[in-house]
């Protein structure tokens, strides 16, 4: 008979003191991987739980993680490697950064989840508050998927319009609405809309190229009636790195003042990472509404919509349009975010992390340049993406000149070499507070002899 159920828990074993957690150390020689891949994917979809780690796009299989501190991150055998996927964001602070840990380690301790409120969710509204002069109230929900799904929703009950626009590569999370020319994992795919999205509802999203403003005013002049909202990333990540023209985001927030539709700016990325205050701090523009993500929760999941008073009134329990979560506003991850933001308030990381970041990218180019290779290097802050392509990369169709077969290639030598890349050339490099001087040597040197292997 096959065992259905699990032996049944008794009262003892529910009273039981916390179990220690188990010994990480293991010797390189003798570690072993617990499942193979061809495991992996028999249990799970793709052997992940999110497409663009099953290395897809530039080949061969994944390494499974067993931990991560700091700068490094470290595989199922004991393997370091140095990160500059750092989860996606997150963690601009390095991997368990120790104020990080401690919060969670008190947190946890009291609870990890109450569906009651708690001082901490009000706390945390402040500090994003602190950081978003633009943003009056927040609702925090569990994941930037759903602050954006849910920053649309308020902005169409708000405006009582139907239509989106938003820009081709831009991505904001996998909502049904917005899997329209998003960057990310379907531009990685090739996949220009989703199977599963109805055809009248991505009818609702128009998606426009990337700064450029000429074809937002002509739109609008046409139809803005009937558009709720223009979403942005103020700095695209999901494209590889593609920072804004000069002037885009000023014209954008000039042309939604006069057509009366609402600006998102999605910072899921961009939050606390251009700036405290995010890309709107930086380049001195106010949305109507601002998403957060990644950074916000310190790496558990944890996301956030605010902006303006009288749109954020709509929501229920306020308001008429509904939105909800069983897990928002979760002690722990709120914990995580009050001290990763705590950290970050005093905004002097940033200039750190800048220097740091050019540090890499400037000797790399000037090498690039001296022996002709035809790459791109975007940076701003302390993200970067390398193009393969000949051509400056300023929007989605630039971005995709680009020679993905090349990255690919560049990507598994680094990877041999103990430098953990993005698995596809349409995502950004993270750098962090963790990375230090010999870190980003390490990567120079590694680098250079990657381009001249592939080149
Ligand atoms: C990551 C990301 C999202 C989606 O966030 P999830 O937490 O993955 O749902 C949305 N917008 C942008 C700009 C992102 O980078």
């Amino acid at each position: 008979m096959t065992k259905m159920f699990a032996k049944p828990t008794t009262r003892s074993s529910l009273n039981e003191r916390p179990a220690r957690p188990p010994k990480a150390k293991q010797s390189r020689a003798t570690a072993r991987d617990k499942y193979s891949f061809k495991e992996a994917c028999r249990h799970l979809v793709g052997g992940v739980n999110s497409p663009v780690r099953a290395f897809k796009a530039v080949g061969g299989e994944p390494f499974f993680v067993s931990r991560a501190r700091g700068s490094k991150i470290f595989d199922s055998r004991g393997k370091a490697y140095l990160d500059y996927v750092m989860s996606w964001g997150p963690h601009i602070l390095g991997h368990g950064h120790p104020a990080v840990i401690r919060a969670l380690k008190k947190a946890v301790e009291c609870g990890t989840s109450f569906g009651a409120p708690t001082w901490q969710e009000v706390e945390l509204a402040c500090l994003v508050k602190e950081a978003f002069p633009s943003i009056d109230k927040v609702r925090f929900v569990s994941s930037g998927t759903e602050a954006v799904m849910s920053a649309v929703r308020v902005a169409r009950g708000f405006t009582g319009r139907k239509k989106i626009v938003k820009f081709n590569g831009c991505y904001h999370g996998h909502s049904d609405a917005l899997l329209v020319k998003a960057g990310s994992g379907s531009a990685t795919f090739g996949i220009p809309d989703s199977k599963g999205v109805p055809e009248e509802l991505a009818g609702l999203t128009v998606s426009l190229p990337y700064n450029q403003t000429e074809p937002v005013e002509k739109l609008f002049r046409q139809e803005a009636n009937q558009i709720a909202c223009l979403l942005v990333e103020p700095v695209a990540g999901n494209m590889g790195l593609v920072p804004p023209a000069e002037g885009f985001l000023k014209t954008l927030r000039e042309i939604c003042t006069r057509y009366r539709v609402a600006l998102i700016f999605d910072e899921v990325i961009s939050g606390f990472r251009a700036a405290f205050g995010g890309a709107q701090e930086l380049f001195g523009v106010k949305p109507d509404l601002t998403c957060l993500g990644k950074i916000l929760g310190g790496g558990l999941p944890l996301g956030a919509f605010g902006g303006r008073e009288e749109i954020m009134n709509r929501l229920s329990p306020e308001g008429d349009v509904y939105q909800a979560g069983t897990l928002s506003g979760n002690p722990l991850a709120t914990a995580c975010g009050i001290a990763m933001l705590t950290k970050l308030r005093s905004g002097k990381i940033y200039k750190d992390l800048k220097k740091k970041t050019s540090s890499l990218v400037e000797p790399l180019r000037n090498f690039a340049r001296q022996k002709k290779y035809p790459i791109q290097i975007n940076v701003s802050g302390s993200l970067f993406t390398v193009f393969f392509t000949p051509e400056p990369v300023c929007d989605y169709q630039s971005a995709k000149s680009s020679d993905t077969a090349r990255y690919a290639k560049f990507f598994h030598f680094l990877l041999k070499n103990g430098i953990f890349f993005p698995p596809s050339q349409f995502e950004c490099c993270f750098v962090s507070a963790a990375h230090n001087p010999a870190d980003i040597r390490k990567t120079l040197d590694i680098a250079r002899k990657a381009l001249q292997e592939i080149f």
